[in-house]
């Protein structure tokens, strides 16, 4: 049975994007150069690079629409965040899903298992230290909580880390001195932050303020460019090496007749060489962290059982 060693891994979390059906409420009907993002109910997706699409519950057993706070915990965690709070919270997490990131994070689990080299690749701006938030983002909450550094400005000066909105654009709007990206150059820097590493998250978040906004030529804008980042990032990884899960939190983006999310399953799309096992086992978003662990930890076996994991390590 060959065995395949751990290598890294990029958690590429985009909020608000579901797998939703064609119509004119669905901006990535009739889009160009959407793939791989761009996937429909009951159709076969264009996946580049032999991606593999895992359709992915954000429902969790939990009534009512899916919410950023209780997903992004649950993908963060593998804990099923609804269901332990009895509701899908919006925005940012309360005490009680403090509680469960700062415990349960996927940083702190592979910190405990021995991987220790982990990277939030988006900056913060000086802002966010001078006068903090009361409310914190779930990511924000579980890098602090397993003491990684937060990456600033200089950081993304020096091409080692990525801001939210990877053109830099919103930067330069906010009066800050940094260089527009275009979205190879962004997807250069961030491919260069998975490699020196073995757990990367990249999160973005435009997408769902898009599904809220309803603007429909704004939203194809925002939907093409984040696609070409994606295919540029692929196409500079090394796919021997690197495992790439894209998820989000609920649907939005997909349906632009509601201002609310939607019901819909979002996509987890895998890519690299644990792709196989990965597209198997997540179901739901419980499902992400433990097997961001597991390949992290104990790889997977390329026959056999799919999904199946050992114990053992590559030299063993
Ligand atoms: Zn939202």
């Amino acid at each position: 049975m060959l065995f395949i060693a751990p290598v890294s891994v990029l958690l590429f979390f985009i909020d608000g994007l579901g797998i939703g059906t064609r119509g004119s409420h669905n901006p990535f009907d009739g889009l160009d150069d959407a793939a791989p993002l761009a996937i429909f109910q009951d159709e076969p997706a264009v996946l580049h690079f032999n991606g593999l699409l895992a359709a992915t519950d954000a429902r969790l057993g939990v009534d009512g629409r899916p919410q950023s706070a209780s997903g992004q915990t649950t993908i963060l965690t593998g804990i099923n965040a609804p269901a332990a709070i009895g509701y899908h919270k919006q925005g940012f997490p309360n005490q009680a899903l403090l509680d469960i990131i700062r415990e349960h994070s996927i940083f702190l689990q592979l910190k405990r298992a021995g991987i220790d080299e982990i990277t939030f690749a988006n900056t913060y701006t000086q802002r966010f230290f001078e006068s903090r938030p009361r409310w914190i983002s779930a990511t924000t909450a579980a890098v602090e909580a397993a003491g990684l550094r937060f990456n600033v400005l200089d950081d993304l000066r020096t091409g080692r880390a990525v801001y939210h909105d990877f053109t830099n654009a919103m930067l330069i709007e906010r009066g800050e001195i940094v260089s527009l990206r275009t979205p190879e150059e962004a997807a250069e820097v961030l491919a260069g932050i998975v490699a020196a590493n073995q757990f990367t998250l990249y999160e973005y978040f435009i997408t769902d303020k898009m599904g809220h906004a309803q603007d429909f030529d704004a939203a194809r804008r925002v939907l093409k460019m984040l696609a070409r980042f994606l295919r540029s990032l692929l196409a500079k990884l090394d796919l021997n090496n690197a495992t790439v899960i894209l998820t989000s939190d609920h649907g939005n983006i997909e349906d632009l007749s509601v201002r609310n999310h939607t019901l819909n399953p979002v996509p987890s799309i895998v890519w690299g060489r644990h792709r196989e096992s990965l597209a198997t086992r997540i179901r739901s978003l419980t499902d992400i962290t433990p097997s961001i662990v597991d390949v992290l930890t104990k790889g997977t076996y390329t026959h056999g059982q799919s999904g199946q994991a050992d114990s053992a390590r590559a030299s063993s």
